[in-house]
């Protein structure tokens, strides 16, 4: 039977950021990923000929462990993001647009005059309301999260006497661009969560577009990274089931090889994930939150076109219509394509049974009264469904997100969705991966794990 120190199932950025961990500190690492390149949703890969990727992913200057991830291992993130440092909002059939800078250090001027001015989308009147519900909103992030949770964003904003414009010109773009989801659906921890985590140098924001599809800029470079440590990376390997013996995991089965392992840590997405848990350990009541914590899906389509869509590569939002939110990348992420628009639709539920050509046909026609015309100019285009990857942002949710360290014997959890405060991004699934390394750590210092309790570190760097 083969074997492994530590097995990490999943190669999304969880996985690439503990296994890069666990390989640091010399533990043998086998990384088992069951698509056929790493990255998970912050993947690029070629569907049917076309380059596409899992989703069009922006980089917030205020990340701290996903670019120390990248520098460790080997990676500038300046040298794989173009700083584009400004979003836009576009309301539908003329009715107004906004640029709004994102980067008070880099372009103070335009972020002070994009929050000043814009006034086609807020009046004095919405920018006071808007103030008093960032600040009180803010403040209870801090002092009462959990309250928090259990109010979605639209009611949120009415109890503090939000606008209706100020709702559906900038927290419709926000909620829905962010997390595909309308304010009603959106917890309001989630929506100050977003935030909240970085307001102590909420000045160093920034957005950034990659440069590049992300499995090639960034996660096979780490994954080469993990496998420069001694670590193993296979593609390809679905892991089946987690094995067991007297409670305590043993290792996994991939199409019915067993592998075995000291420990395993799951940092599959939330589904399967569910699925692994279920079937192994599904009585354990540790699990049962877990096991209740409701999925969301992403939709995305993205096309290629005869010549821009638009001047500039930047992230736009398009409130009241299906573009929760849409860039052109051929100046940034495809360079290769001499026109390319990647769009992130809203709500994604009802596109998840739709035929590519009706997503297509209904994402030209408001794409049209956001004022980009693509509809005679798409030379191909694919559409990316993931039904259940994401946990739902809904309230009531985050008191069911799970620790890494869990009660079981050999087994961690990594992922976006275990227990850590930045949510669903880049930046939350590499602290989750880093605290299941560190999981992994304690727990090989507990005496079930040897004599000596050492472990066996050959670099300096703490998770
Ligand atoms: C459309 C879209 C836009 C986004 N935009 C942004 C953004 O702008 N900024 C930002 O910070 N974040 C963004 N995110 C979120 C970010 O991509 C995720 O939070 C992060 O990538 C999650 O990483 P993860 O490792 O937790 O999970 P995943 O990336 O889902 O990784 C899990 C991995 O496990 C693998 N796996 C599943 N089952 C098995 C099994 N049985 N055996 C082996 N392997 C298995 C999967 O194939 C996958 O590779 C976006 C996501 C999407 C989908």
């Amino acid at each position: 039977m083969e074997q492994a120190d530590v097995i990490v199932v999943g190669a999304g950025l969880a996985g690439l950021s503990c296994g890069f961990e666990l390989s640091s500190r010399g533990r043998q690492v086998l990384l088992l990923e069951a698509g056929p390149v790493v990255g998970g949703r912050t993947s690029s890969w070629d569907e049917d000929g076309m380059r596409v990727e899992s989703g069009l992913h922006r980089v917030l200057g205020f990340y701290e462990a996903f670019p120390d991830l990248l520098r460790r291992a080997g990676i500038d993130v300046n040298q794989i993001v173009y700083w584009e440092d400004e979003v836009e909002i576009r309301l539908p059939d003329g009715r107004g647009n906004g640029v709004f800078g994102a980067a008070p250090l880099f372009r103070p001027f335009e972020t002070l005059g994009g929050a000043l001015g814009n006034f086609e989308l807020l009046s004095l009147l919405d920018r006071f309301t808007l103030a008093g519900f960032l600040t009180a909103g803010l403040l209870e992030y801090l002092t009462n999260p959990a309250a928090l949770d259990r109010v979605n964003v639209r009611d949120k904003a009415r109890a503090y006497g939000v606008t209706e414009n100020a709702i559906h010109n900038v927290l419709i773009p926000l909620t829905s661009g962010l997390y595909f989801l309308p304010p009603e659906r959106y917890s309001a921890y989630a929506f100050f969560g977003t935030l909240g985590p970085y307001l102590p140098r909420i000045y160093t924001l920034r957005v950034g577009a990659f440069l590049g599809g992300m499995t090639d800029v960034m996660a096979a470079p780490v994954a080469a990274a993990i496998v420069r440590n001694g670590g193993r990376v296979r593609t390809r390997a679905r892991v089946t089931r987690l094995l067991t013996e007297g409670g305590r995991v043993t290792g996994v089965e991939v199409s019915g090889e067993r592998i075995a392992a000291d420990h395993v840590v799951l940092a599959a997405s939330i589904a399967p994930a569910q699925q692994l848990i279920r079937q192994a350990l599904g009585d354990h009541p540790w699990f049962q939150p877990m096991l209740r914590l409701p999925t969301m899906p992403a939709v995305t389509i993205q096309m290629e076109l005869d010549r821009p869509s638009m001047p500039i590569d930047r992230t736009t939002f398009g409130p009241g219509t299906v573009l929760a939110s849409f860039a052109e990348q051929s100046r940034t992420t495809f360079r290769q394509c001499p026109g390319r628009l990647s769009v992130i639709l809203t709500p994604p539920e009802p596109f998840l049974g739709m035929d590519p050509a009706q997503i297509l046909e209904i994402t030209c026609r408001d794409a049209e009264r956001l004022g980009v015309h693509v509809r005679d100019r798409v030379t191909r285009y694919r559409v990316i469904k993931l039904p259940a990857d994401f946990y739902s942002l809904s309230p009531g949710n985050d008191g069911l997100r799970p620790q890494q360290a869990t009660p079981v014997e050999g087994l961690t959890l990594a992922g976006d969705y275990t227990r850590q405060q930045y949510l669903a991004t880049m930046e939350g699934a590499v602290v989750s991966g880093r605290l299941a390394a560190r999981a992994v750590e304690e727990a090989r210092r507990r005496p079930l794990y040897g004599n000596s309790g050492q472990w066996p570190f050959t670099g300096a760097q703490q998770a």
